[in-house]
C-alpha cells in the first residue's frame, strides 16, 4: 500500500463517524477525491459523492457506507455515571471494560465502559449472561451530573470505542469500524485507478458514500432517488465464517482470504451478477458465492427498488468478529476488489443496459 493511501486508510478509520453524525468521516473521504473527481456532492443528512465524468451520460454507481456503530448517551445519573443505548447493532457481549471516545460539546471526552471485578461476581458466574445495553454503566470521571454537564455532556452525545487499526501477520488489517470504513477506502480507490488510467469509460463513475445504513439504508435511499444511476454495485462486509464455532450450514462458507464475495437473489439482479462473475473470470480474480434468499442486510436493500428499481449487485468483503473492535479482514481481499471493481467500470460499453427482456 502507497503510504498515502495508507494515510487515507488510517484518517478513515480513526475518524469517528457513528450513524447521524458522519460529516467528521465524510470530510476525510472527500478530501482524498479532490484532485481526482471532477466533482464531489454532499446532501442535506451528509451522504456524499464524487463523480468523474465518463463518455456518456450512463451512470454506474458504486455504493458503501459511511458510518460505523456506537453508542448514545440515554441517561445521566446522580452519581455522574452515564447510561448508554446502542446506535446500530453494537454488541454489548464485548463492551465492558472498554475505553469510549464520546463526541461532546467541548469536544471529545474519555469514558470507560466498567466492569464489575469478577470476585464480585463469584456467585453468578456459572449463570451469567451478556449484560443487556441499559446495564452498561460508563465512568467519565465525575461524581455528579452537574460535573458531567460541565465536561460538555448531555443525552443525546454519541460515542465510538478507543480502538484504532493496526496489521496482523500474512496481511490482515484488525481494527474497529473496519465495517464499512474500508468500503469508503475501497470504491476511493477504485476513482483514483479510473482516474489514473489514460481513457476515460464510457460509463459516468459515480460513488456514494451513504450515510446511516446501520439503522436501516436511509442516506442510500435519500442519494438514489435523487441520483438514479443506470446500475449499482454495492459494497460492505460479510461474515467470514471461517472461525470456530460458527456452523457453514446455517450461515453459509466464507473464507477470510478467499477474495470478494457476489450475492445472489432479491436485490441482486442477474444480469448484473453474471456480467461480474464474467469479469471476475477474464481477469482471475476468485469469487466466493453467498444466497440471498431474502434480503442482504446491506443498502443494496434498499437501493434496488428505488422509484422504478435499480439493477443493483452486492459484493462483500469477507470480515472476522464484526461489529466489535477486532473487526479482521484480509487486505487481498481488499486489492481483489479493487481491482474487479475497476475492471468492472471500464469493460462496460455504452450499449450495456441490466434490463430483462421478454
Ligand atoms: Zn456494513
Amino acid at each position: 500500500m502507497k503510504a498515502e493511501d495508507q494515510q487515507f486508510l488510517n484518517d478513515l478509520l480513526q475518524t469517528p463517524s457513528p450513524t447521524g453524525f458522519e460529516m467528521p468521516g465524510q470530510r476525510v473521504w472527500a478530501g482524498f477525491l479532490q484532485g481526482i473527481a471532477d466533482e464531489t456532492v454532499c446532501d442535506s443528512y451528509g451522504s456524499t459523492w464524487a463523480i468523474l465524468k465518463g463518455k456518456t451520460e450512463k451512470t454506474i454507481m458504486l455504493e458503501a457506507h459511511a458510518d460505523e456503530i456506537g453508542y448514545m448517551i440515554k441517561q445521566i445519573d446522580d452519581h455522574g455515571f452515564l447510561r448508554l443505548d446502542r446506535v446500530g447493532g453494537s454488541d454489548a457481549a464485548t463492551a465492558r471494560g472498554r475505553r469510549l471516545r464520546i463526541l461532546g460539546d467541548k469536544g471529545e471526552v474519555t469514558g470507560v465502559i466498567g466492569n464489575t471485578a469478577i470476585h464480585l461476581r463469584r456467585d453468578e458466574l456459572g449463570a451469567e449472561k451478556a449484560p443487556a445495553v441499559h446495564e452498561l454503566w460508563v465512568d467519565v470521571g465525575c461524581a455528579n451530573a452537574k460535573q458531567v454537564e460541565a465536561l460538555g455532556l448531555r443525552v443525546g452525545h454519541v460515542a465510538v470505542y478507543y480502538d484504532g487499526s493496526f496489521e496482523l501477520a500474512h496481511k490482515r488489517i484488525v481494527g474497529r469500524a473496519l465495517d464499512n470504513r474500508i468500503g469508503g477506502y475501497i470504491i476511493a480507490q477504485v476513482m483514483k485507478k479510473i482516474a489514473a488510467a489514460k481513457k476515460r469509460p464510457e460509463f459516468t463513475l459515480i460513488c456514494l458514500n451513504a450515510v446511516q445504513e446501520e439503522i436501516g439504508g436511509n442516506g442510500a435511499m435519500m442519494a438514489t432517488h435523487r441520483l438514479m444511476p443506470d446500475a449499482c454495485i454495492c459494497l460492505d462486509v460479510t461474515h467470514a465464517t471461517d472461525t470456530p464455532g460458527i456452523d457453514p450450514c446455517k450461515f453459509g462458507k466464507v473464507t477470510l482470504g478467499g477474495g470478494p464475495t457476489v450475492s445472489h437473489g432479491t436485490a441482486n439482479h442477474p444480469l448484473l451478477v453474471k456480467k461480474i462473475i464474467q469479469v471476475a473470470d477474464a481477469a482471475k480474480i476468485t469469487l466466493q458465492h453467498e444466497a440471498s434468499s431474502r434480503f442482504t442486510g446491506t443498502d443494496t436493500d434498499k437501493i434496488f427498488h428505488t422509484r422504478d428499481g435499480v439493477p443493483s449487485a452486492l459484493i462483500s468483503l469477507p470480515l472476522r468478529s464484526m461489529h466489535s473492535v477486532v473487526e479482521t479482514a484480509h487486505l487481498d481481499d481488499v486489492d481483489a476488489i479493487i481491482e474487479l471493481l475497476s475492471a468492472f467500470v471500464t469493460n462496460l460499453k455504452t450499449k450495456d443496459t441490466f434490463h430483462q427482456s421478454l
